[in-house]
């Protein structure tokens, strides 16, 4: 008879909080057992070939989902280890102190978060140091506090972009530069390219993969196994506990038992996972897994000057926040805006494949690209549901009139600053990049599925640790958040559930 495996602590997925949550758990001598669909991103070539990337996809999954009109379409979600985050762009904002209370926006009002800003705090100071940001405080006057300055000095603009800095400042505005994950002597070693959405292979992004991962692995009581595709969750005959996981590893299925599960495989898989482990959804009491689904209201906006030469690398430094907590004229909150990665031609043809590509080189050498973010709101209707192995993902969009404000604020703002020409592009359904909010935490378990520390109320050895949690999306990218309170969690199961 084979042997029944068991570990102390399953963690399913190695993205930024699978990856995160085991670094925190790492030094409590638990055995702890990552289990990961994908496998390692290896180094080649076209890892930084944007025609590779954005024209032909080689790096997207091979995987359909439904939309809610039930059309498939091929999502941007990553499976490898790292998780979504080998392809990011590293930004590590924190959620501003006052996204975790209730904030009232054109389309409704967000229901804050079970504890305050200040809970989280030393956690996001301890995932800064785990992820090496490279930030500056004192520049932007929506920061919330830190009990500790960024462990690194930001990434110095370009020259083309500290210009593009000083002309937004000639207009009224505050650029800050944007907290990021990256050596950038390192990644550009390798190549002379930008990092956001390009996968990284070890050259200098500080990811799930470099950042929580490699942490967790230097104890040898941590194991992670690729190729490794979670199933369904086992529960116990009494229904409360979680004995452990059903795993195809390698085109093999077998149970592992587990004395806690920690669900980490992103937020639209995590939620798919609990609501195919039972016919109504395991740690489903509250009706809420899978709703609640929230991914960002984004838009490129390609400000094009004829006159000025945009010859930068990478350009991601910088990050607005003038519109964050208002309109900036006493009306509601607008968003972020921060530079995107570089837009090359190869990138825009992606968008255009009618266009000629040295047309499209000589529009992109006279663009600055920035990328305008708004909250969406969770709504119980947006949500994500299974049929068998089928996602089917029905994001149903909110607050669009507040981003249609920033984006004018934004335009406005750039023809004021000498850009004669604006254009926009919304980013579409088939980019979950931001996905979050599908199994939130909360205080009252007939809304929400898991405590403030993301156990289940319904199943004391269940935890949830990654995108999934967040019940508000707030208008920052998340990574941060997610590693903060992955280490928040890790640090309350290792007092509460380690122990003797
Ligand atoms: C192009 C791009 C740019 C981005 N830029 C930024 C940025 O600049 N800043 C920022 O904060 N965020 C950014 N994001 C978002 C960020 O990457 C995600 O918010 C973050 O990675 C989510 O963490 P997670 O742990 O929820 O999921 P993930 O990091 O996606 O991890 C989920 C993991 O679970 C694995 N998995 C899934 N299903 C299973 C299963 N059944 N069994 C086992 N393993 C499974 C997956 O393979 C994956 O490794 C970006 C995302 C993309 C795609």
């Amino acid at each position: 008879m084979p042997e029944r495996e068991l570990a102390d602590v399953v963690v399913v997925g190695s993205g930024m909080g699978g990856a995160t949550f085991a670094a925190g758990l790492a030094s409590s001598g638990a055995k702890i057992l990552i289990l990961e669909r994908g496998a390692h991103l290896v180094d080649r070539p076209d890892l930084r070939d944007a025609r590779a990337i954005f024209q032909r996809g080689v790096f997207r999954p091979d995987e359909q989902w439904l939309d809610g009109e039930g059309k498939p379409f091929n999502p941007g979600n990553y499976y490898y280890v790292g998780g979504n985050s080998k392809l990011y762009g590293a930004v590590l904002l924190r959620y501003r102190a006052q996204d975790f209370a209730p904030i009232a926006h054109l389309g409704g009002t967000t229901p804050g978060w079970p504890y305050p800003y200040a809970e989280l705090e030393p956690w996001y100071g301890e995932a800064e140091r785990l992820y090496q940001a490279r930030g500056a405080l004192g520049e932007d006057a929506t920061e919330p506090p830190h009990s500790q300055p960024y462990p690194h000095p930001p990434i110095p603009d370009e020259p083309a972009i500290a210009v593009a800095r000083e002309r937004m400042k000639r207009v009224g505005l505050h650029p800050f530069s944007l907290p990021l994950g990256v050596d950038v002597e390192r990644w550009l070693q390798r190549a002379p390219t930008p990092w956001d959405a390009f996968p990284d292979a070890g050259h200098g992004k500080m990811d799930a993969e470099s950042g929580g991962l490699a942490s967790a692995l230097r104890f040898s009581n941590v194991e992670l196994r690729t190729s490794a595709r979670v199933e369904r969750l086992l529960v116990a005959p009494d229904g409360k506990r979680i004995d452990g996981v059903e795993v195809l590893h390698d085109g093999v299925r077998k149970p592992i038992h587990a004395k806690l599960v920690a669900l980490a495989a992103g937020a639209v898989n995590t939620a798919a996972l609990l609501l195919r482990s039972s016919e109504a959804g395991v740690a489903n009491r509250s009706g809420a897994v899978g709703r609640h689904f929230m991914n960002h209201n984004a838009t490129a906006v390609l400000a094009v000057d004829p006159r000025t030469i945009n010859d930068s690398v990478y350009q991601k430094t910088l990050g607005i926040n003038d519109f964050y907590l208002s309109d900036g004229a006493g009306g509601p909150p607008l968003g972020n805006i921060q530079l995107l990665g570089r837009i090359t031609a190869p990138i825009l043809k992606s968008s255009l494949a009618w266009a000629p590509e040295a047309a499209l080189g000589a529009l992109s050498r006279r663009t600055v690209d920035w990328y305008a973010m708004s909250e969406d709101l969770p709504n119980p209707e947006s949500r994500v549901s299974v049929d068998g192995a089928q996602i089917r993902l029905d994001w149903k969009r909110s607050n669009w009139e507040t981003h249609l404000r920033l984006v004018a604020a934004l335009k406005a703002r750039l023809k004021a600053a000498g850009y004669p020409i604006v254009l926009t592009k919304p980013f579409d359904r088939r980019t979950p990049s931001h996905q979050c909010g599908t199994v939130r935490i909360g205080l009252d378990p007939a809304r929400a599925p898991l405590d403030p520390f993301g156990r289940a109320f319904d199943h004391p050895n269940l935890f949830v640790v990654d995108a999934s949690i967040l019940p508000t999306s707030a208008a920052v990218n998340p990574s941060l958040t997610i590693a903060a309170h992955a280490l928040r969690a890790a640090d309350h199961v290792a007092s509460n559930d380690l122990q003797g």
